[in-house]
């Protein structure tokens, strides 16, 4: 590594932590700011506050050498050349961001000025932040020539946000200045010019020393509104396959051919097609909401999106409606619940469609028995352990006397279940899917009713199918 730039990263979140590490990994000298002691004293202390793959090991490998952990901001910014901020942009009451963690970390920010600074939005925000934190700058006394707001969106996936962010689709820079966009391109070398993937030690991705990632620089407005519309478009593919699949369901067609089909198409492509619960997570749905008050407030008629909405809440309540149908009624009913996390591989349970159903399934009446691999430890802290709900240490101990069992998140062990020993477990061997990981006619030979999303249910021999009596 030739050209190490100081750099300073603002929360320690998901983004935030992922970040600090990974620009330590690329050689650069990291101060990871947040203002949750707590979280900071672990951090210090080598602790990963968040399930992530690969975290952990790079934490270890650059812990006090490439980065490191403080409640300071002030001094983090005085020896830092990149400010980075990546703190939680949440939904507001309106739809719009709330911006406020934003505004706070600038205007903290503006009083450790002291010489030229490069401070960059890495939270998703909407377009014109750029224009705001710079105003916010002025207010607070900052010349304009001592600092540059660039947007520089991030794209990583909870789950494999590591590899993500060390290997990326591409990088998006907006900045409205050269000198600013320079300081971006130096930290984003290693990965632009392939320097990262020749160290022996680099983690191993998509991108390589022959295939390096790609930087685009555009206008600050322009990558504020790259972010938001890539994820509007995302959450748009899925309500789209989810819409797709209830039609297929009501006509015995099979949503899992019907995207294979589509998703052979090039211009198209497989990705995001996957039927099941909607969306989730901390980014989709506020994402979604606050570009179509963008929209709203630039006086663009942007209805699409609140269809995208619409579907995606949607689909829990048939799913929901799917468990009632399957099992007649509800109250006094033990389910277990396979799934909390909002997607598997991670243990974020923000706005989890998992979490939603297992709500109102306690509202019912059911009672609950639930696994996840990594997401317990945060859903207790929303749905504490009750004479309803116990948690489970594995799936075959939730299923257990079970009148059915739901997968409701999709993590990768669920989708390799014994299924002979699931069978035993279950008081009745009924599964009801909610992201399609298994195949039906297979369940059905393996005894059990099963029913899924897009495809017709299959019913155990003896069970039947239940006769339409408008129950759903
Ligand atoms: P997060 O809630 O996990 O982390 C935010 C961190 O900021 C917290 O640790 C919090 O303590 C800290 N913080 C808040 N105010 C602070 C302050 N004044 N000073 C110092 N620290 C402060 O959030 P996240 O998931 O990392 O998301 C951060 C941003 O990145 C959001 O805008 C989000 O939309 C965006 N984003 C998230 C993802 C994702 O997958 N999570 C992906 C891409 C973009």
């Amino acid at each position: 590594m030739t050209n190490p730039v100081s750099i300073c990263v603002i929360g320690s979140g998901y983004v935030g932590l992922v970040a600090s590490v990974c620009f330590a990994e690329m050689g650069h000298r990291v101060t990871c700011v947040d203002n949750d002691a707590a979280k900071v004293a672990t951090l210090q202390a080598g602790g990963v506050p968040i399930y992530e793959d690969h975290l952990p090991e790079l934490l270890a490998r650059h812990l006090n050498k490439g980065v490191t952990f403080t409640t300071d901001l002030a001094a983090a910014v005085t020896r830092s050349e990149a400010v980075f901020i990546a703190v939680g942009t949440p939904q507001g009451d309106t739809g719009a961001a709330d911006l406020s963690f934003v505004e706070a970390v600038v205007s903290e920010i503006a009083r450790a000025v002291s010489s030229y600074k490069v401070i960059v939005e890495k939270s998703t925000v909407p377009v014109y932040t750029n224009e705001w934190i710079s105003r916010v700058l002025h207010r607070h006394g900052v010349e304009p020539s001592s600092f540059d707001v660039v947007s520089n969106p991030e794209f990583l996936r909870e789950g494999t946000a590591v590899i993500d962010f060390l290997h990326p689709d591409r990088i998006v820079v907006g900045a409205n200045t050269e000198r600013a966009a320079e300081v971006l391109e130096r930290i984003y070398a290693p990965l632009t010019t392939g320097s990262y993937y020749t160290q022996p030690n680099a983690l191993p991705g998509d991108c390589s020393a022959q295939h390096p990632a790609k930087l685009l620089v555009t206008s600050a407005q322009s990558s504020e509104i790259i972010k938001h519309a890539s994820n509007a478009f995302l959450a748009l593919k899925i309500s789209f396959i989810n819409a797709v699949a209830n039609l297929a369901e009501s006509v015995d067609a099979d949503i899992e051919d019907i995207a294979a089909g589509m998703g052979l198409d090039s211009r198209i492509g497989p990705k995001f097609l996957r039927a099941g619960l909607g969306y989730g997570g901390s980014c989709f749905p506020k994402d979604v909401a606050a570009f179509h008050w963008v929209a709203q407030q630039q006086g663009v008629d942007f209805q699409l999106l609140e269809e995208v909405r619409k579907i995606n809440e949607t689909q829990k309540e048939i799913f929901f409606n799917k468990v009632r149908a399957a099992l007649w009624t509800l109250r006094g009913k033990r389910l277990a619940a396979l799934g909390l996390a909002f997607k598997g591989d991670t243990d974020d349970i923000r706005e989890s469609p998992a979490i939603d159903i297992v709500k109102k399934l306690l509202e019912s009446g059911a009672s609950i028995s639930a696994y996840d691999p990594a997401g317990m430890e945060r859903a207790q802290a929303i749905l504490p352990p009750s004479a309803k709900l116990t948690y489970a240490a594995d799936a075959y101990e939730a299923a257990k006397d079970a009148d059915a069992l739901l997968i409701l998140t999709d993590w990768k062990e669920f989708a390799h279940l014994d299924l002979v020993r699931l069978n035993q477990a279950l008081k009745f061997p009924i599964v009801i899917d909610g992201r399609n990981l298994y195949k039906p006619r297979e369940m059905q030979e393996r005894g059990f009713t099963y029913v899924s999303v897009g495809r017709p249910a299959s019913y155990q021999a003896q069970q039947g199918k239940p006769r339409k009596l408008g129950l759903s």
